[in-house]
């Protein structure tokens, strides 16, 4: 033990520790299921982990290059292309990070200078809040409500000023299930149309949205991606939230200055996984499949807690499952996260922890990423809770 000898008054004074630490620490200590923090219990392809291992044999241990290997940036540039129809070049647009936290981090960094205003929708992936305080910039909110999270952009429109520099936005979106539609889509492109105004889209869940709809990509609406930078993960696409290796993709002017950043944050992110990452996006089927793959553990999850005493929302992307207690009990969503993790054993996570104000609509998220198996146990348990 050491204890210290200077006094640190703290740069991010009122935020708490990270609500995924939290729930999965109390999941161990009650050996609750784990449907808390978002990762899967199941393994991700063994050909993945061979050719992590072959380059790993094969001598590619050292630094990558800055932005990433370079194969593994035109394969996400043809893969963008294909998909969305968006041609960044991977010489000067795509760059490989240490997973999206890192990227947004950066990306955040990038673009917010002190007293620059920043509008986020919440409830609101937990690490933006942080990136934006220490930037010294101004956050400005705008509530999506349960049931839906409908957008109303006449209020994202009443928060534009003359400081706005930033606009984040996530779809599919973490906590909600939401998928952004083409028309909300339209109506950001409208609200930052000949602004001096960023948009950071966080597309991690790009490849898991649910009953035949589309995943809109920001770099589908050419206007829009000339003033955004897109973040994404492989974490989610292939199973492997631990490799924390994503990628950001940004016009050259944008991304230039990301990368000043990045190349001393970072300087150039994990090798031989990098090639791995490279090899098996040669099979286009593994994420084309994904939605399908966790659509079916969605419908199972939902069918195993039908009787239980939550409303099931709706869930159109990512592996996320939100459910309204409010008929049920008037605890808070965390007293109640965490009396169901004690008494029953299935961790979740309130929904008030994606809210700065910890706005607590009576929400809490369970992640279906997870074996039938454990969500068969998960659903039993839960439909144990006396209606
Ligand atoms: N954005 C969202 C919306 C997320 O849910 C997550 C968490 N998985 C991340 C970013 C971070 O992704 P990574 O694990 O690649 O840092
Ligand atoms: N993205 C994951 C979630 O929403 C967790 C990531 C983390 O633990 N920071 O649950």
């Amino acid at each position: 033990m050491v204890t210290s000898s200077v006094a640190l008054s703290g740069k991010l004074p009122g935020i708490e520790q990270s609500i995924f630490s939290v729930m999965t620490a109390l999941a161990n200590e009650h050996q609750a299921i784990n449907l808390a923090q978002g990762f899967p219990d199941f393994t991700c392809s063994p050909e993945l982990v061979s050719l992590v291992d072959k380059y790993m044999k094969a001598g590619h241990n050292q630094y990558a290059p800055m932005p990433g290997i370079l194969s593994l940036r035109e394969k996400i540039a043809v893969k963008t292309e294909k998909l969305y129809g968006m041609k960044y070049d991977p010489q000067t647009e795509i760059t490989i990070t240490a997973g999206a936290t890192q990227a947004l981090y950066i990306a955040i960094s990038t673009v917010v200078k002190e007293k620059d205003e920043v509008i986020i929708l919440e409830p609101a992936y937990d690490s933006y809040l942080p990136a934006i305080l220490l930037n010294k910039g101004a956050p400005k909110y705008v509530r999506l409500e349960s049931p839906d999270f409908e957008i109303d952009w006449e209020n994202v429109k009443k928060l534009v000023s003359s400081k706005t520099r930033l606009i984040i936005i996530n779809s599919p979106h973490n906590p909600t299930g939401r998928v952004f539609t083409d028309a909300d889509m339209r109506q950001l492109q409208k609200l930052v149309a000949d602004k001096d105004i960023v948009v950071i889209s966080d597309e991690v869940y790009e490849h898991i949205v649910f009953d035949g709809q589309q995943h809109n990509s920001l770099c589908k609406y050419p206007d829009l991606a000339r003033q955004s930078i897109i973040v994404s993960s492989f974490g989610k696409t292939y199973h492997t939230t631990g490799w924390k290796t994503g990628y950001v993709m940004a016009p050259k002017e944008i991304s230039a200055e990301f990368r000043k950043i990045y190349s001393y944050a970072m300087f150039s992110t994990i090798t031989p996984f990098q090639f791995a990452y490279s090899d098996i996006l040669d099979q286009p089927e593994l994420y084309l499949s994904l939605s399908e793959f966790y659509q079916k553990k969605r419908d199972l999850f939902r069918s195993c807690i039908e009787n239980s005493p939550f409303k099931l929302l709706a869930c159109e992307g990512t592996y996320f499952q939100c459910v309204d207690y409010s008929d049920y009990s008037d605890e808070t969503d965390l007293a109640l996260a965490e009396r169901i993790t004690k008494e029953y054993g299935v961790a979740s996570i309130p929904t008030s922890a994606f809210f700065h104000d910890k706005f607590d609509q009576k929400v809490i998220r369970f992640c279906f990423a997870k074996n039938d198996e454990t969500l068969k146990r998960a659903g039993d348990k839960l439909c144990k809770i006396s209606k």
